[in-house]
């Protein structure tokens, strides 16, 4: 057994891929999901069937409340939590700055940002040895949309993402003389269904050219990074933001 990983926004996406590579590793599977019981349940029956261990916890990540209840109920079905990855995310759809609604702006720092901030916060609580913990690691899928600054598209997506830059970097200073590591993986464009949400279908396949390798990534490609700096193979990388963005 390597431990008990809670994936936030875990049914689907990259998420998913992270669930599946997680528990073919040996993990205790969290997948914390907001919506789509059925696509969670179905996720929680392949892994459970293929031999791993999974169970699936619906909460919201922007309500601090939620997140314990989230933590609360990992731990009582699988045991203490020794990784977290804040995967939840949304963009909002695609627009100029100063056209974008204000409560836009609002839902995807909550979700974004304060949604990785409370779930770290819940971690850190457990895991850190200065708390009584046993140690633990946190991966955070940011994005490079943090340093591209995204203009006329989501502005407002890249500033909750450098929040969570900034907070892997506090983090990893803070607590990583307390038997923790902290780290990010920073995805380009991947294949998956946030653009449509976003109100732009085409979106991978218009940037797929501006891309050094000339394709957008997979899932896959993003849970391999994710699941390598959980492992005991990163064990000297923390306050690290991994691109992984074909070179873009
Ligand atoms: P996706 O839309 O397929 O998945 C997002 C997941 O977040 C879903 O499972 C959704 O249910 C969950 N979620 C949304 N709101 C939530 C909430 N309030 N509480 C709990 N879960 C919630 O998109 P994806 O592409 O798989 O995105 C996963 C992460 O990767 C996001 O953080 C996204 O910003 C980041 N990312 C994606 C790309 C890309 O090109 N796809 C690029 C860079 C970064």
């Amino acid at each position: 057994m390597t431990g008990v990983i809670i994936i936030t926004g875990g049914s689907r996406g990259i998420g998913a891929a992270i669930s599946r590579s997680a528990a073919a590793k040996g993990y205790l599977v969290c997948v914390n999901y907001h919506s789509g019981d059925s696509e969670a349940e179905a996720l929680i029956a392949e892994i459970n069937e293929s031999g791993g261990r999974a169970i699936s916890c619906k909460a919201d990540v922007s309500d601090h409340v939620e997140v314990e209840r989230l933590f609360a109920t990992t731990e009582s079905k699988l045991g203490p939590v020794t990784m977290l990855v804040n995967n939840a995310g949304i963009t909002g759809k695609i627009c100029r700055f100063d056209e974008v609604d204000p409560q836009v702006m609002s839902q995807v720092i909550a979700i974004n940002t304060m949604g990785a901030l409370y779930c770290s916060q819940a971690a850190v609580k457990r895991m850190s040895t200065k708390r009584g913990g046993k140690g633990g690691v946190i991966v955070t899928v940011s994005s490079i949309a943090a340093r591209l600054g995204s203009p006329g598209e989501y502005i407002w997506y890249a500033s909750s993402k450098a929040a969570v830059d900034a907070m892997t970097i506090g983090l990893a200073k803070e607590v990583g003389g307390e038997g923790m590591r902290v780290n990010a993986v920073s995805p380009g464009i991947i294949d998956t269904e946030i653009h449509a949400l976003g109100g732009d279908p085409g979106r991978v396949d218009r940037i797929a050219p501006m891309i050094p390798f000339g394709r957008a990534g997979t899932a896959q490609e993003i849970a391999n990074a994710v699941i390598w700096l959980g492992s005991e193979e990163a064990s000297y990388c923390n306050g690290s933001i991994l691109d992984c963005s074909g070179g873009r």
